[in-house]
């Protein structure tokens, strides 16, 4: 069985709903809303520039409300338009400031979206799936088995839930991860519809490098992705061995280092849009030095730029954490070897809101099947 026959939903952007049907207006990006619009009603497509405007910018979503659009139009859409807004099941407030939020995305499914606080900036991290199929053996979210890929709409249900929420604290979000719940590039086809809408002027207008994408390295969305997403990504490494890297991430068996880097040396980055490379460091496993003296040559060729993070042992898995002096070294030595290189302590710990903490009472063991499909894969 191929990694192609674990679900992956139809990219919305190109269906065709009948007409009639409900027509979901976070499901699409604003040129395939527009078709859909001219093809229903007869209107012209930058009708849904005006429909972005009033639901994205103004946060109106009344269709009474939206004054420049005729009354039977607005009627019409009255019938038929649906703007979904995602429920926020509950919220905790970490002692930093961050925000952890429980969004209902549809019929009882909870994600979690996370807002983190930082000093000059606020970054959203939202959820591609529930669950996930990946089964790296540091992450909570793998114990629950991948349930099934979140819609284009439910992804921007967080969003939008989060920033109405947000008001009520006076503050935002800068920049968007997709590095919450799930393996965003195993459902590629609604993660760029997302973007689209995330990066649309007229729609949320976040500026394409203030978004990432993380992916634990499937080599051929990366390289799909890096030809038609305008987002920055980041990858997975977490290992300079392939032994190692398949003991604790179960995809190196089917994308071994070779493989992956390979596609990392080829991808379309530039020198102010690298790849950024994520390290968990996790003590005695992979952050030897060995393994220090590994990285840099392993990266060579590659247009990265290195995050370390200290692994966080609240998540219960059996790994430790690293000394921050050990860390330090870390972060020194590949500085002398010429990486670009920052380190990333966890935020939110105190509420599970960290990586690799992210796990939903929903959670179904379904991983183990989709993990071993998928790793069946020729
Ligand atoms: S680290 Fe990411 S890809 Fe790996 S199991 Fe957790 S959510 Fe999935």
């Amino acid at each position: 069985m191929s990694l192609a026959s674990v679900p992956m939903p139809e990219e919305q952007t190109g269906s065709t709903p009948e007409t009639h049907s409900p027509l979901d207006l976070l499901a699409h990006c604003r040129e395939s809303l527009g078709r859909e619009i001219q093809h229903r009603y007869g209107e012209a497509p930058f009708r849904a520039t005006q429909l972005f405007q009033w639901v994205y910018k103004r946060g109106i979503g009344d269709i009474a409300q939206m004054s420049d659009l005729s009354k039977g139009f607005r009627d019409r859409l009255i019938q038929e338009l649906v703007i979904p807004t995602g429920r926020i099941h509950s919220r905790q407030i970490s002692e930093d400031g961050t925000r952890k939020y429980l969004v209902e995305v549809e019929s009882g499914d909870l994600v979690e979206t996370v807002l983190i606080k930082q000093p000059r900036r606020n970054t959203l991290c939202v959820s591609s799936q529930v669950g996930c199929a990946m089964g790296c053996k540091f992450c909570r979210t793998a114990t629950m088995g991948l349930r099934r890929h979140l819609s284009a709409s439910e992804i921007l249900r967080q969003v939008m839930a989060v920033i109405a929420d947000s008001r009520s604290f006076g503050d935002t979000f800068t920049n968007v991860v997709f590095m919450g719940m799930g393996e965003p590039l195993h459902n590629l086809p609604n993660i760029r519809t997302a973007v689209r809408v995330l990066t649309d002027m007229h729609g949320i207008g976040i500026a394409p490098r203030k978004i990432t994408v993380s992916t634990v390295g499937l080599v051929p969305a990366i390289r799909e992705f890096g030809a038609t997403v305008p987002a920055n990504i980041a990858v997975s490494l977490n290992a300079t061995t392939d032994e190692v890297r398949s003991q604790i991430m179960p995809v190196n068996q089917r994308y071994p280092l070779e493989q992956l880097l390979e596609v990392l040396r080829e991808y379309p980055a530039n020198k102010r849009r690298r790849i950024t490379i994520e390290y968990v460091m996790l003590h005695g496993v992979n952050d030897t030095t060995e393994d220090l003296r590994r990285l840099p040559g392993l990266l060579k060729g590659v247009p990265a730029k290195v995050n370390l993070i200290p692994y966080n042992a609240n998540a219960g898995l059996g790994f430790q954490t690293p000394p921050e002096e050990w860390v330090a070294q870390w972060q020194r030595k590949l500085h002398e070897k010429g990486v670009e290189v920052t380190v990333r302590w966890s935020k939110g710990r105190d509420i599970d809101a960290a990586c690799g903490q992210l796990l939903t009472v929903t959670g179904q063991k379904k991983g183990k099947a989709a993990r071993e499909e998928m790793l069946a894969a020729g």
